[in-house]
């Protein structure tokens, strides 16, 4: 089985939008409640982790009796918000990520409802989804007919405009393709990648542009002054500076990662905790905003559809200090390096030294080295 999700933009009404706020607004309310309660067992529980694990998680069935308004929105959605909540403790036990934190109202606008008993359909432009009936949509391209339905995620963005992803799953076996060309890749920092045969992945000079464009109506906004009819304005110039910036990256990801899967059968790359890293060298959101996440999920999946491989190598393996010729590890190397010099006379761009130590690595990994 594999998955595949599909993306539209959703026009609702104005009766189908002020439900979809309420929905919205009982997610979070129900994910910041059952945390609450979540903490007050954390505390109690603090040094026996088993103990705590032993504890029932809150339901937002729960809830309904006290606060009886939420019997008003999709059961389902409220469901996801629990799954949700459970996944990011999950997270958290394994050191994967922070301890959990209560939704704002200026969180993500979002929520999730699975397809029960056919309660999700389509028909000619429109999409039945619980509670909201029947909702308009742009249906741009076909889910094929052996596709199943899941769920789908309705999404509200700052600027106001509604889209819905459903997921779908398909029976899809691709035969093992034959590991013949490889590649490696080594993560940068200013361009994504650097591949082993030289190759840097560029961000397209429209989107850097587009950055500038929206750090300088960034300082446009720090001054002026806050709740103004100006302030509000700009407010919304800086949203949907953010969108387009969102979307161009996604489109640039998606490409990268496509021309990678077509042309090699296996990539190879470091296996990084993102996460981990943006904090150890306080790089801070420009790592994330590197897409080097999705990225690597996109081309994974893309490689998966093709019988192909994305291998992941061991994120302490010595990559940058290792010589890619005669395999010496060096016992420093300071970041301002940029090339990398081997006692043994070899010379090459530090990124591209990585690049090929990380496929030749995952060479091993293969058994094909
Ligand atoms: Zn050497």
């Amino acid at each position: 089985m594999a998955n595949k999700a599909y993306k539209f933009r959703l026009y609702p009404t104005q009766e189908q939008a002020q439900l979809l706020a309420k929905t919205f607004g009982c997610v979070r309310f129900v994910y910041n409640k059952m945390l609450e309660e979540r903490i007050q067992i954390y505390e109690k529980f603090k040094d026996d982790k088993e103990a705590m694990k032993q504890h029932k998680f809150p339901t937002p069935a729960k809830y309904k009796k006290d606060f009886p308004w939420l019997k008003e929105v999709d059961s389902l959605a409220l469901a996801n918000a629990q799954l949700n909540l459970q996944k990011a403790f999950t997270n958290f036990f394994s050191g994967r990520a922070g301890f959990p934190k209560f939704k704002s109202r200026k969180a993500k606008q979002s929520y999730t409802t699975n397809m029960v008993n056919g309660n999700i359909k389509l028909a000619d432009g429109y999409i039945k989804l619980p509670k909201l009936k029947w909702v308009k949509f742009k249906q741009h391209r076909e889910i094929p007919v052996h596709h199943i339905i899941k769920s789908c995620t309705i999404t509200k963005t700052k600027t106001g405009k509604y889209f819905i992803s459903i997921l779908t799953e398909y029976e899809h076996q691709p035969v093992p393709k034959e590991v013949k060309n490889v590649v490696g890749l080594d993560f940068s920092m200013n361009t994504l990648y650097v591949d082993s045969e030289g190759k840097r992945a560029n961000y397209p000079r429209f989107y850097r542009q587009a950055l500038e464009k929206l750090a300088r109506a960034q300082r446009v906004l720090s001054r002026r002054r806050k709740g103004s009819n100006r302030w509000h304005k700009q407010r919304l110039k800086v949203a949907r500076l953010h969108e387009k910036i969102a979307n161009q990256r996604q489109d640039f990801l998606h490409k990268a990662s496509r021309q990678l899967a077509n042309r090699y059968d296996a990539v190879v790359i470091e296996d990084l905790n993102m996460k981990g890293m943006s904090q150890a060298l306080h790089f801070g959101k420009s790592v994330h905003d590197n897409g080097w996440g999705l990225f690597t999920t996109f081309l994974q999946y893309k490689l998966e559809e093709q019988g192909k491989k994305l291998i992941k190598i061991d994120k302490w393996f010595p990559s940058s200090k290792t010589c890619s010729c005669c395999g010496q590890v060096k016992v420093s190397l300071s970041l301002t390096e940029r090339q990398f010099r081997c006692e043994c006379g070899f010379v090459a761009d530090r990124d591209i030294n990585a690049a090929i130590n990380i496929k030749k690595e995952g060479l091993k990994k293969l058994g094909t080295a």
